[in-house]
C-alpha cells in the first residue's frame, strides 16, 4: 500500500486521521521519518500554513505527504481566533488558556455561532492540491466533556448536544471539519 506523510506533531490529530481513513491508505506520522522539526506556520490563511507543514516535508525528506491547518472561526468576533487559534492566549499553546480566553470574550455575548474549518495540503509528485473541510455549530457557555483535544470542550456541532469532549472520537470523526477534508483527500487519491 502506497504511504504518505502526515505533517503533524500533534498525537490526536494523527489518531484521528488513522481513524478516519482506516485500511484505505497507509500513513507515516513524522516520528517514523525521524523528523522532530516543529515547523513554523508563518503564513496568513490556513492553506498557506498547511503548504508550508506539507513543502517542508516534501523539500526535506522527497516523500509524498499532507498536512493540515485548523482555526476555529468565531461569527461574533469576526472570525477569530482564526489561524490564531493555537496561539490565541499567547504563544504556550495551551488549549486551557485558549479555552478560558474565548469564554471571556464571549462573556456577555448570545450569539454563539462558530465554525471549525481545516484544510489540508497534499503534495504528490510536486504538485500541490487542497481540501478543505468544515462543521458549522457554537461555543458553549462553559466546558463539558474530557475526551478529544484543543477546543473540543466548549464546541457543539449544529444538529447536536453534546461537545466533541462529550461525544467521544467515533462521534466526532463521524461529521467533523478534520473528517470532511479526510475523505476529500481520499476521494481525490483513489480517482488517480
Ligand atoms: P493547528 O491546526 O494545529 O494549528 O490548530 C490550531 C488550534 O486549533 C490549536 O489550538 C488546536 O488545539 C485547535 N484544534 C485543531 N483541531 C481541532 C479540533 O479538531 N478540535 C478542537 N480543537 C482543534
Amino acid at each position: 500500500m502506497k504511504k504518505y506523510v502526515f505533517a503533524t506533531n500533534n498525537a490526536h490529530k494523527l489518531e484521528e486521521v488513522k481513524d478516519i481513513v482506516g485500511d484505505k491508505i497507509g500513513i507515516l506520522s513524522m516520528k517514523d521519518i525521524n523528523c522532530q522539526t516543529d515547523i513554523p506556520e508563518t503564513a496568513d490563511t490556513l492553506a498557506g500554513n498547511a503548504l508550508i507543514k506539507a513543502r517542508y516535508i516534501y523539500e526535506n525528506y522527497h516523500m509524498d505527504c499532507f498536512a493540515d491547518d485548523t482555526g476555529l472561526e468565531v461569527e461574533a468576533l469576526n472570525g477569530a481566533p482564526g489561524i490564531y487559534s493555537a496561539r490565541y492566549a499567547g504563544d504556550s499553546h495551551n488549549s486551557e488558556a485558549n479555552m478560558k480566553k474565548l469564554l471571556q470574550d464571549l462573556e456577555g455575548i448570545e450569539n454563539r455561532k462558530a465554525q471549525f474549518h481545516t484544510v489540508f495540503a497534499l503534495i504528490i509528485d510536486g504538485k500541490e492540491h487542497l481540501f478543505e473541510g468544515i462543521v458549522r455549530g457554537k461555543i458553549t457557555k462553559t466546558r463539558k466533556g474530557t475526551s478529544g483535544f484543543g477546543y473540543d470542550p466548549i464546541f457543539v456541532p449544529e444538529g447536536y448536544t453534546q461537545t466533541f469532549a462529550e461525544m467521544g472520537n467515533a462521534e466526532k470523526n463521524k461529521i467533523s471539519h478534520r473528517t470532511k477534508a479526510t475523505q476529500k483527500l481520499c476521494k481525490f487519491l483513489k480517482s488517480i
